[in-house]
């Protein structure tokens, strides 16, 4: 009986485990597995399908995407180029260094769409429930069909959770809130900036959440833009309507108290506080629970469960490289399920995580991460038969990439890179990024970008 494999969501991380076998070259002993992937929404491409919807969706099940009008890449298109599939090759002719989401969309989609991975895909069917029998060593799987609206249950000999850890959000309360005159969101819920145009904004959290909604609304003609901090403040250089201030305490009113002692009168609120790993599909003793880094707990390689590595957990790591490393995962993944790579006992997995954790635990800054998170990704390719790739070179692109922030926190994205995989050197955005407030496929590719086709870099 050949394996049964569900792979519950159809993102990138999904889709790259269905390629994973779409272009396995199976030995003679090797049976292609028989593979379901379940996708609540009704196309493939996970966080990538921008959608208007908020709160849930047509069917009644929680909105997945939380991304929104505008956005743009917020790291370099060369940290997430794909050795067998450049830039170059997709869209004929090179391009800078930052795009926007519906460009980046056509170019990762454009080369999943080449393989025939739809026919794998059960479309606006959620998953429900995942179950374990010890005695058949199969999992049940409990799907809602929102076309036919039935519930029902099939057996699968592996399962590979992809649904992503950047939906649910981190809704932390302040007090007053309940009060406050004007609107109250999450970044999940986000969408288009000229909402807050002319409107004095507040924005609590200091990641990439804040960072980017807050210098777009910025962009789009906010009045002002107050980011609260928790831990540390973001940092950098911000030009005059952008401050930052201490933890949010409390709200009067519509008047916003800081830790600091300073106040602020606001219109709108975004919580950019961040998501929850939330798998509510899943019992106690299989759920991974974990806040949001490099290295989750109980997860050896980083994806299989440790207490039963017949449930394989995909991009649920904090991110500097996503694509390739999701691909990587799917590559060591598929290896496992096939029998390809036998996996060590117990005691030796264990001692393989903590070594990472403790690695992990000691990361003094940006730059130690995105090593660390490198030398993973290499630690996955090395038995695989992924193609090779630059992951080192990527790294240090992805190092650049913060010092270019660093240095113009409004103008980062003007800059242009070199890729690793075609020694193409991007060409310049056709204005700089603050002034280009059209993000269309269309309009980013109606500029006569003149590229510098190059060598490709020596790789490592
Ligand atoms: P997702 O893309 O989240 O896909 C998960 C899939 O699972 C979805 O299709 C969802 O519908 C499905 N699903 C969930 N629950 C169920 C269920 N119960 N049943 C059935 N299906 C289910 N990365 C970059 O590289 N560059 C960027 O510029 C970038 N920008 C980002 C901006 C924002 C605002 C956010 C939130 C993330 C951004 N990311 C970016 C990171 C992004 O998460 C990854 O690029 C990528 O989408 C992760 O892929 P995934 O497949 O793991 O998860
Ligand atoms: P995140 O990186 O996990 O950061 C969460 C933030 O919320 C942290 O600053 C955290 O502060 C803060 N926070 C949590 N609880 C809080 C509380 N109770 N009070 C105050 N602050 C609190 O999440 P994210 O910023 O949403 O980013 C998620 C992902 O989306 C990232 O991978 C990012 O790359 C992606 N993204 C990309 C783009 C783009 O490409 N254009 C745009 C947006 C987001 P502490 O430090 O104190 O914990
Ligand atoms: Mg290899």
């Amino acid at each position: 009986m050949s394996l049964k494999i569900a792979i519950l969501g159809a993102g990138p991380s999904g889709l790259a485990q269905l390629r994973s076998f779409v272009s396995a070259q199976l030995a003679a002993h090797e049976e292609m597995p028989e593979i379901v992937c379940f996708e609540k929404q009704s196309d493939l491409g996970g966080m990538w399908n921008y959608t208007w919807r908020t709160g849930l969706d047509k069917h009644g099940e929680p909105v997945h995407g939380s991304m929104y009008r505008y956005l743009w890449s917020n790291g370099p298109k060369e940290c997430l180029e794909f050795a067998d599939y450049s830039f170059d090759e997709h869209f004929g002719r090179a391009i800078p260094s930052y795009p926007p989401r519906e460009v980046l969309k056509n170019y990762v989609m454009g080369r999943i769409e080449r393989k025939d991975v739809r026919q794998y895909i059960r479309f606006e069917t959620a998953v429900r429930w995942v179950s374990f029998d010890e005695h058949t060593q199969r999992f049940s799987v409990t799907v809602m069909d929102h076309q036919t609206d039935q519930l029902h249950s099939e057996e699968f000999d592996f399962v590979v959770v992809a649904t992503g850890h950047f939906s649910t959000p981190n809704v932390p309360y302040f007090p007053g809130v309940e009060r406050f005159p004007g609107r109250v969101l999450h970044a999940h819920d986000f969408r288009d900036a000229l909402e807050f145009k002319d409107k004095d904004l507040l924005l609590v959290g200091s990641s990439y959440s804040a960072e980017d909604i807050g210098t777009q609304c910025h962009k789009y003609g906010a009045k002002s833009v107050t980011f609260s901090y928790r831990s540390r403040p973001l940092g950098y250089d911000w030009p005059a309507g952008i401050t930052e201030v201490p933890l949010l305490e409390r709200l009067d009113g519509n008047v916003a108290h800081f830790s600091d002692g300073s106040s602020k009168a606001v219109d709108a609120i975004i919580l950019c506080t961040g998501y929850q790993h939330s798998f509510p599909f899943l019992p106690d003793d299989l759920r991974l629970q974990t806040r949001n880094r490099l290295y989750p707990q109980s997860l050896y390689k980083g994806i299989l469960w440790e207490s039963n590595p017949r449930l394989i957990y995909l991009g649920m790591q904090d991110q500097y490289f996503t694509f390739n490393m999701f691909d990587a995962q799917a590559w060591y993944a598929r290896d496992v399920m096939l029998g390809r790579i036998p996996l060590p006992d117990a005691a030796t997995m264990q001692a393989d995580m903590q070594d990472w954790l403790s690695r992990e635990e000691a990361l003094a800054n940006a730059s130690a991460e995105i090593d660390f998170q490198a030398a993973y990704v290499r630690d996955l390719l090395q038995p695989t038969d992924y193609p090779e790739f630059a992951v080192e070179a990527q790294g240090e692109l992805f190092k650049r990439w913060k010092q270019d922030k660093k240095v113009d926190i409004m103008g980062y994205r003007n800059q242009c890179y070199t890729s690793t995989v075609t020694g193409t050197a991007a060409p310049e955005l056709p204005a700089p990024w603050l002034e280009i407030l059209d993000d269309s496929l269309e309009h980013f590719l109606s500029h006569d970008y003149a590229g510098v086709v190059g060598e490709p870099l020596e790789q490592v």
